[in-house]
């Protein structure tokens, strides 16, 4: 799918729209592993899998559900790629590579 963004042409809302898909797609993806490792917590012995691991997993995926949420949050209210910090816009190839990026590369290192 990143290959649909490869094109040069692109209007902001279109490149708009593809980080959107991107997000939705990000936000479903780790849905889909919240759950699965809730269901490996549940089951006896943890089916299998050591426990630390499973916590430290889901701690991990929840952490990218909410940053994903967020960024699609920032979409609806109109300041999604705007660094945090200087609010200057962020680099379309950072926001490809990180699209719940919420700072700019400068601002990141400094933090
Ligand atoms: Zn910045």
């Amino acid at each position: 799918m990143t290959a649909a963004l490869h094109g040069t042409a692109r209007s902001s809302a279109e490149h708009m729209e593809l980080l959107r898909g991107m997000l939705e797609e990000q936000f479903a993806v780790h849905t889909a592993r919240l759950t699965q490792l809730t269901v490996y917590a549940r089951r006896p012995r943890h089916a299998g899998h050591d426990p630390r691991t499973l916590d430290a997993l889901t701690a991990s995926v929840r952490q990218q559900i909410a940053e994903t949420a967020q960024a699609l949050r920032r979409m609806s209210e109109g300041t999604y790629g705007l660094c945090a910090d200087c609010h200057r816009p962020l680099p379309l190839g950072r926001l490809r590579a990180i699209p719940h990026a919420t700072h700019c590369t400068r601002c990141e290192r400094r933090r």
